[in-house]
C-alpha cells in the first residue's frame, strides 16, 4: 500500500491556526481588553424565516409514510433546479434547469470537479487565491500556475496570451480581495479559454453581494457556454454555511475531447455523491421564492452596511483597498509598508482588532490584509473607530 505522495507537495497552511494562537495569547495577557474579530469568514446572522419554515415542513414530510423521501436524485430535485433557473432568469441569464446540479456546497464542487479532467492538465489560479483550488489540484498531482492579482491590475488578474493553461479557476467577487470582474474583463477570459481549448471553473459564491453592473454569472458573457462551468453556494447568499447547499451549472453544449462535460460530471456525481437531503433542498427552494429572495436581502444589507463602514474609514484614511462594494471582503494595503503579519500584530497589540494577513492567500497577498463584514454592526463600528484613531 502506498499513500498519495502528492500530499507531500501541499504547502502547510497555518494561517488560521496562527491567527487563533496569537489572538489567544493576546487575550490571556490582556484580559481587560475586548478583542474584536474582523477576520470572520463565516456568516453570523440566522436563516431567513421562510427558509426555516420550509426546512421544518421538509422534516415533517419525513415523519409520514406517504410523504417520506429516501435517496434524492443525484443532481437535485426538479423543483429546486427550476427555482435556481428562475433565479438566473431574474438577472437576465438563461440557464436550463437540467444544466444545474444541486450539491452540498461550492467547496466540494471546487475540489471535485477536476475529477472529470486528466491529470496532465495545467491549472491556472489567480494569486491571492481561495486555497481549495490549489490544494485540491495538488492532491491530484496537477501543475499549478499563478496569474498575479496586484495593485497594478486592481487585484483582477487578466489572461496572458503567452501562458498556456487548461483549467482556469476564477472567483468573482473574489475571496480574499473582494474585487469583481467587469463584463469586458470576463469576456477577455472567455476568449482566452476558447482560444486555448481551456475550461473556466467560475466560482460565483459571492454573486449575491454584487451591487453594481458587474456580471452575476459568467454565463452573462458571450461564448461562456462553450468554455465555462459555474459554481455557486447558498452559504453567503442565504446563510447556509452550516446547512450546506450549493449548485453547479454545466451547459449542455460544453464539450472537450469529444465528451460532454455535463455527462462526465453526472457520471462522477452518480458514482461518488448521493445527493442533498430533502429538508435542505426544501429550504434551498424557499431561498429562491419571491418572499425568500426578499428576506435574504435583510442579512445581505446588514453585511453590506458593515462593509460600507469599513470602506468609508479606509477612504478617510487614504488607504488603498479593493472590495467592500460587491463583496463582504475588504482587502487593504498595510499602512507604512508593513508586512501582513507585522500589521496583524500592530493592530492586535494597539487596537485589539483581529483581521487576516493577506500573505496566507498567496505571494501577492504580502503587504495586504483582509477584513470582513460578517461581524455585528456595533462591533464593526467600534473596531473601525479603533483602527481610525490608531492610523490617523
Ligand atoms: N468558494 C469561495 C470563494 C469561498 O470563499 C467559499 C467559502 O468561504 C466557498 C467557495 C465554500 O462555499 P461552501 O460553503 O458552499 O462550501
Amino acid at each position: 500500500m502506498k499513500v498519495n505522495k502528492n500530499f507531500d507537495n501541499l504547502v502547510p497552511n497555518y494561517l488560521f491556526a496562527d491567527v487563533a494562537r496569537k489572538t489567544n495569547e493576546f487575550a490571556a495577557a490582556h484580559p481587560e481588553k475586548e478583542i474584536i474579530r474582523l477576520g470572520i469568514g463565516d456568516v453570523t446572522l440566522p436563516l431567513a424565516p421562510i427558509v426555516v419554515e420550509a426546512m421544518k415542513k421538509g422534516c415533517e414530510d419525513l415523519k409520514y409514510k406517504d410523504t417520506f423521501k429516501g435517496y434524492p436524485e443525484y443532481e437535485g430535485y426538479d423543483f429546486v433546479r427550476e427555482a435556481i433557473a428562475g433565479y438566473y432568469k431574474s438577472f437576465g441569464v438563461q440557464v436550463a434547469a437540467d444544466e444545474i446540479f444541486v450539491s452540498d456546497g461550492a467547496k466540494s464542487d471546487c475540489g471535485n470537479l477536476p475529477d472529470i479532467f486528466a491529470q496532465d492538465n495545467t491549472v491556472l489560479v489567480t494569486d491571492p487565491v481561495y486555497p481549495v483550488y490549489v490544494d485540491a489540484n495538488i492532491m491530484a498531482g496537477r501543475r499549478i500556475i499563478y496569474a498575479a492579482s496586484n495593485k497594478e491590475n486592481h487585484f483582477l488578474a487578466m489572461p496572458d496570451e503567452r501562458v498556456k493553461a487548461d483549467i482556469i479557476y476564477l472567483c468573482s467577487p473574489n475571496n480574499p480581495t473582494g474585487a469583481a470582474y467587469s463584463a469586458e474583463q470576463l469576456q477577455a477570459w472567455v476568449e482566452y479559454a476558447l482560444k486555448n481549448d481551456a475550461v473556466i471553473l467560475y466560482d460565483a459564491a459571492y454573486e449575491a453581494f454584487i451591487a453594481d453592473d458587474s456580471p452575476r454569472s459568467i454565463f452573462a458573457v458571450d461564448g461562456a457556454r462553450e468554455c465555462a462551468i459555474e459554481l455557486c453556494s447558498l452559504s453567503k447568499t442565504a446563510g447556509f454555511t452550516g446547512t450546506r447547499c450549493g449548485y453547479t451549472v454545466i451547459p449542455k453544449e460544453l464539450r472537450r475531447g469529444g465528451h460532454s462535460l455535463h455527462a462526465l460530471w453526472y457520471r462522477r456525481q452518480a458514482t461518488k455523491f448521493n445527493g442533498v437531503s430533502w429538508p435542505v433542498q426544501c429550504a434551498a427552494a424557499a431561498v429562491f421564492s419571491h418572499e425568500g429572495l426578499q428576506q435574504i436581502q435583510d442579512n445581505l444589507n446588514y453585511y453590506r452596511r458593515n462593509a460600507q463602514v469599513i470602506s468609508s474609514a479606509l477612504d478617510a484614511l487614504g488607504i488603498y483597498y479593493t472590495g467592500g462594494k460587491n463583496a463582504p471582503y475588504i482587502w487593504m494595503e498595510c499602512p507604512d509598508g508593513m508586512g501582513s503579519w507585522q500589521f496583524f500584530d500592530y493592530l492586535l497589540q494597539n487596537a485589539a482588532v483581529v483581521g487576516t494577513p493577506g500573505e496566507g492567500f498567496g505571494e501577492n497577498g504580502k503587504g495586504y490584509f483582509r477584513l470582513t463584514s460578517f461581524g455585528s454592526y456595533e462591533k464593526t463600528t467600534e473596531a473601525v473607530e479603533r483602527i481610525q484613531s490608531l492610523l490617523r
